[in-house]
């Protein structure tokens, strides 16, 4: 069986965990600061906030630019639920804007039409390990006075223009275990923002500075040591395990290059892709992807769709009174497959799958 996703854990993640239920220090510690300090250091910015989750990340970003009731925030129905969801969690409407065709990364032109008084925000999503047009977004977010929080919770490592995701505006990151890496669970903010970051500090832990005095609403969104300690190790892994990735998504795309009806993923001359997915689109195919899907799960090959239902088209969004028209996330959401990328992949597998894709046409 070859999975879609699988973490790349090893000795070294083992007994870093070890160290910290020995220690006693197992809630968040100094392992959690110096996990921030290393992981602000790798994308370029002042400061990151460890939390638990990527969902967490996004949430606690839009609170600590003080987004909510009455505020509009524009980003992408062809993501996972989660960042729209945060929107929601603050009070503030999530107003979608359809995405382009070759990257599925939100249009920026769409941005533009979808601004209104109410507009406070912008979150773009580095889909599948791509950032989206930062320069284009950028531009939109200055000429507006708009905020830029970007969704980077598939863009570990990515670049766009020799510039870091998650260092344009304020960075959101997962760690859950299908991602570049992993901590367990957890994410992580940044900012070059002194203070957003403190805000950030507050509001995933109760609103306070000082322990028992409160300043704000706050949550319990924090990362333990034990997480932050697996994150240390797999963060000194992360550009091994995204050139891994890399290298087997230009292997798949060199061999199918002959079939008819796939298209190839996209790579933006300005980026550094590091495919999180590697996802084909099928149309015009001799076979439907959810044929090719089902080949390949009978051949102990796992896929993925993401995603198969874009957010408007959710049921709580159809609830909450969405029914926009999205077409070129829609035709995405039909048409999209993803093969497994990962760095736990070797040659034999890579072929295996390529054998298989290339027995069924
Ligand atoms: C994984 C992911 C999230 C949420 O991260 P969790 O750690 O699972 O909460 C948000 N946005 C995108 C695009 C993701 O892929």
């Amino acid at each position: 069986m070859i999975p879609i996703a699988k973490p790349l854990i090893g000795e070294d993640e083992i007994n870093a965990v070890t160290e910290v239920m020995r220690s006693g220090t197992i809630a968040e510690g100094q392992r959690v600061k110096d996990f921030e300090a290393a992981f602000a250091d790798y994308i370029g910015t002042s400061s990151a906030i460890a939390v638990n989750s990527g969902t967490a990340a996004l949430h606690v970003a839009l609170l600590a630019h003080n987004i909510g009731k009455g505020d509009e925030v524009i980003t992408t129905p062809f993501s996972f639920i989660a960042t729209s969801n945060s929107i929601i969690f603050t009070g503030a409407t999530p107003v979608f804007a359809d995405i382009k065709e070759r990257t599925f990364n939100i249009d920026p032109e769409n941005i533009i039409k979808k601004i209104t008084p109410k507009t406070k925000a912008i979150i773009p999503v580095h889909l599948y390990g791509q950032a989206a047009d930062m320069k284009s977004i950028m531009e939109i977010a200055d000429d507006h006075d708009l905020i830029v929080i970007e969704d980077a919770c598939q863009a570990h490592g990515a670049e766009f223009d020799g510039k870091k995701a998650g260092s344009f505006g304020t960075g959101t990151f997962s760690f859950y275990p299908t991602k570049n890496m992993t901590t367990g669970e957890g994410g992580m903010i940044t900012t070059d923002d002194k203070i957003i970051a403190e805000r950030a500090r507050m509001i995933r832990s109760h609103g306070s500075k000082q322990r028992y005095f409160h300043e704000m609403l706050g949550y319990n969104l924090r990362m333990t040591d034990i997480s932050a300690a697996i994150g240390l190790v797999q963060l000194r892994k992360l550009d091994d395990l995204n050139e891994a990735r890399m290298r087997n998504a230009a292997y798949l795309s060199k061999k199918l290059d002959d079939i008819n009806g796939i298209t190839l993923p996209y790579v933006d001359r300005r980026c550094r892709h590091v495919f999180h997915q590697y996802t084909l689109r099928f149309n015009n195919s001799i076979a439907s992807r959810d044929e090719v899907a089902a080949f390949l799960g009978k051949k102990g090959i796992g896929t993925g769709i993401y995603y198969p239902l874009p957010i408007h088209r959710q049921p709580y969004y159809k609830e909450i009174g969405y029914d926009g028209s999205f077409p070129v996330s829609e035709k995405a959401a039909s048409e999209v497959l993803s093969l497994p990328v990962h760095p736990g992949l070797n040659l034999t597998d890579l072929d295996m799958v390529l054998g298989t894709l290339h027995e069924m046409f």
